[in-house]
């Protein structure tokens, strides 16, 4: 019988819980509520609160039109000009901004106030990082890849501020600094990967290390959940990505010793669950 291995740190993070949170309290108060982009990347949870009556608005104009309401800003985020549109609409803004990313906004306004060349490694397009973008005085740079690294050549005396996504891999954050510093600039380096992220993905690797079959379950648009998949997958083989209990489909040769699973930070704790129940008695 093989043993099977959960994460600690699988599933909802504090910024994901608080922000889902918020959404069941603003429920309970009762009115219609709004979330700006679906609250998290689980199509489950956005379905449930779908069922209570929450709606997702996707753009400005949408928030324009509203009458009342209150539009929950989800943990990504957003950027300074859209939070002081919501807050200047009709509806009542409630701000669910995960403090760690809102730190990033801080920082990101502030450095830039003071002249600096602000540098995001993430994924461009990714709504945190359009988020933090929002918050520079002046035009911010992305960078995601190592020619992206490479390809900076921005003639400035200004110092680079780098900041990270929260869900960016550490070791590839590391090595896209270094090649920046190797250009001369001077950089001021404000590591931003959250520790729930780094210990996600530790622990998932050192679990995929000794399983043999591993399963990371999370939403087809999360990125956290691809990136788990990514680490898991470098160390086993037999790695699966499922969304829910049902896309499991596991074909064990009866040699397993060791079963690992991990989830992404918008996975809630039911669907964990779940998957470890149909696991056991798949055995
Ligand atoms: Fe906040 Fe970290 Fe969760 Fe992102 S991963 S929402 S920064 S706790």
């Amino acid at each position: 019988m093989p043993e099977i291995i959960t994460a600690k740190s699988a599933g909802f993070c504090f910024g994901v819980q608080r922000a889902v949170d918020t959404v069941y309290e603003e429920i309970a108060r009762g009115g219609a509520i709004y979330t700006y982009g679906p609250i998290i990347h689980n199509e489950e949870v956005v379905r449930d609160l779908e069922e209570k009556g929450v709606r997702v608005i996707e753009s400005p104009q949408e928030i324009d039109a509203l009458e009342s309401g209150t539009v929950i800003v989800r943990s990504h985020g957003v950027p300074e000009k859209l939070m002081n549109r919501i807050e200047s609409s009709r509806a009542h803004c409630v701000d669910a901004t995960c403090p760690f990313v809102k730190r990033i906004h801080n920082t990101v306004a502030a450095q830039s106030a003071k002249g600096d060349k602000i540098v995001i490694i993430g994924n461009a397009g990714h709504p945190e990082v359009e988020g933090i973008m929002g918050w520079s005085l002046t035009p911010a740079t992305v960078i995601e890849t190592r020619e992206e690294a490479a390809a900076f050549n921005e003639k400035t005396q200004r110092t680079l501020c780098v900041v990270a996504q929260t869900t960016f891999n550490q070791n590839k954050f590391q090595e896209l600094v270094d090649i920046l510093k190797q250009k001369g600039y001077n950089i001021t380096v404000v590591n931003t990967i959250c520790n729930a992220t780094r210990e996600r993905q530790e622990e998932a690797k050192r679990i995929a290390a000794v399983a043999d079959v591993m399963i990371v379950i999370g939403g087809k648009h999360s990125s956290n959940s691809a990136k788990l998949y990514e680490i898991c997958r470098r160390e086993c083989e037999r790695t699966f990505f499922i969304q829910t209990r049902d896309d499991l489909h596991l074909s064990l040769t009866g040699e397993e010793k060791v079963i690992g699973i991990t989830a992404g930070a918008s996975t809630p704790k039911n669907i964990i669950e779940e998957v470890q129940a149909y696991v056991r008695t798949d055995i």
